[in-house]
Formats: structure tokens, sequence, C-alpha cells
């Protein structure tokens, strides 16, 4: 059976009496070229451990379970998780209700790895044509968390893989870009348009990779103020860096904030998204001297 079959889909839907939700952002691909593609990018070997988020009616998921050990299949959707549950498209499938916004990435796989997969373990892969209202958020969980995933492909809108893409200070910048940057390289596998989904959704889609790097190209003295730092310069884009960081960092005045992006050799009237991954950086170091009551 082709699960990206759009009459298969229909009728499956139909069948089961089940409504798409379109907050849950169920929009089903129906192009087996793409399936294979995304499946393609995931580079997958015999021993990998894959989580898929939001299986869906299973599209992509009997294809990963092809190509490696297991497929964790984590879907939101009660009626669709039990669909997935009554009729799993592979034996190593293991469809699992729950909700990616909350879920600990490595207790799920070292749950059903006995501890070989997650954290501590081995990397396992982390796949999803994602529901979009998820993109961000999910994204800089995994990172921040450091999700121990050494390799991710998500499909998302077109947008937000603007974001994924750019370079910190390109236009497109955004707090999440600075974050992927600092762990992953990233690649466009391809766009997609929205006519290869059911029901098409209002814009057009890409997958992107994310490929864990071994070392992040800059050093910081420490990660969590590194993200706080880069949250806090992006949190309102009209407004200069220093205000921004007086106002979402304020255990330091902006008289601090002022001093301290000079040092850096930033200039303070400059906005977030200006900023490369060198500038975040060294302005870290500083700020985490600054605390430390070391000037
Ligand atoms: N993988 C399928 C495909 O490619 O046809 C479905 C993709 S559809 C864009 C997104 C899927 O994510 C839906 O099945 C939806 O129910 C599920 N989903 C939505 N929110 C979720 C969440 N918070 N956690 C896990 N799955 C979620």
């Amino acid at each position: 059976m082709d699960r990206t079959s759009g009459r298969w889909i229909r009728e499956t839907l139909a069948a089961h009496d089940l409504r798409l939700h379109k907050a849950l952002g169920q929009n089903f691909l129906v192009d087996a070229n793409i399936r294979d593609q995304i499946v393609g990018a995931c580079q997958l070997t015999p021993a990998d451990v894959v989580v898929e988020i939001g299986p869906g009616l299973g599209a992509l998921t009997g294809r990963l379970a092809e190509s490696v050990r297991l497929v964790l299949a984590l879907e939101y959707d009660r009626g669709l998780h039990a669909l997935l549950t009554a009729d799993p498209p592979g034996e190593n499938v293991i469809p699992v209700l729950g909700d990616a916004r909350s879920v600990n990435f490595d207790d799920l796989a070292a749950t059903y790895t006995d501890g070989e997969y997650g954290r501590g373990g081995k990397p396992c892969k982390v796949v999803g044509n994602l529901p979009y209202y998820l993109t961000g958020n999910l994204l800089w969980r995994l990172l921040v968390e450091r999700v121990n995933a050494s390799l991710m492909v998500f499909m998302v809108q077109l947008e937000a893989s603007g974001r994924l893409l750019a370079t910190p200070g390109d236009r497109e910048a955004g707090a999440l870009t600075a974050v992927v940057q600092y762990y992953c390289r990233t690649e466009l596998v391809r766009r997609v348009p929205r006519t290869v989904f059911h029901p098409a959704p209002a814009v057009d889609s890409a997958v992107v990779r994310l490929l864990k790097r071994e070392t992040p190209p800059v050093e910081v003295p420490d990660e969590d103020l590194f993200f706080q730092l880069v949250r806090a310069s992006f949190a309102n884009r009209r407004k200069k860096l220093a205000n921004s960081l007086a106002v979402h960092m304020p255990d330091f005045s902006r008289e601090t904030w002022v001093r301290l992006l000079s040092a850096a050799g930033i200039d303070p009237d400059r906005r977030g998204e200006t900023l490369r991954l060198s500038e975040f950086a060294d302005l870290t170091g500083l700020a985490f001297r600054e605390r430390r009551g070391e000037r």
C-alpha cells in the first residue's frame, strides 16, 4: 500500500471517520518522489534509531523503517496514533502517543533501546514533516536541550527554512539562526510546492538537513548564557541592542550593557539581527566575566 496516495489517504480518513485538524498542521504528503528524497536525505544506516515527529498516516514512516533498526513514530493525534498502531507501516515501527512540545527525546530513545541510544548513549536521528506551528519552538528545544541527535531532517514552511539556512548577520536571521549555526551545519535539500499535500496548505515548504557539528564554530564559556543572550537580542526586533538586553536580561543595567557591547566592538545602537556568531560569542565571554565580578 502506498501511504502517499491521495486516494488512499482520503479513503482511510473517511473509513475511520477521522477529521483533519488544521491547528495540528495536518497536511499529508501525497508525492512518493518527495518522500524518497526526504528519506534519502537522512543518510540512514541499518543501526539507526529514528524518531519521527508527526507520522500522521505514515507517509514517511514505512520508507524510513525499511532502512533502519527502529522508528519511534511520535504522534499527538489520538485517532492517527490509533490507526498507526492498528496497522503499523513496518515491524520495526513503534507508534508513540505523545507531544513533541514536551516529550523528552533522549528518554524516548533510551526507553525503547534499553539505554543504548539517547542521553549518554548513541545519537539517534530526528525526522519529520513538521506541523508548521511547531517548528521554531521545537527546534529551539532540540538544540538548547542538547538532544542527542546526529542528524535532523525536517520539512518546514519555506519562510522558516530561510531562517534556518541564514547566517547570523543576514536580514532573515533570527535567534534560532544563531543557535542552529552554533550546533549544526545546515543544508537545503529541496523546495516543496504546496500542491503535494492533502489538503494543500497556503504556503510552500522546504526540506532542510541539520548535521550536528563535532565542535561549535565559536567558543563560549557558558552555553546557557549564550542562548539567553541570543534570545534577548532578538526579543524585540525594533529595539536597539543595549535596550533589548537591558529589558530581557536585567541582571545588568543598560549602562553595563553599553559598556560590554562597546568592549566587544559592537555599536550598542545596532539591532540583534545584524550580529555575527563571533560577536555573540565575544559578548557572552564579556557578560560571563562581568557576572563573576571579573573585569
Ligand atoms: N508525516 C505525515 C506526512 O508526511 O504526511 C504527516 C505530516 S503533518 C504535516 C504533521 C503531523 O504532525 C500530523 O500527523 C499531526 O497530527 C502531527 N502533530 C501535530 N502536532 C504534534 C505534536 N505536538 N507532537 C507530535 N505530533 C504532532
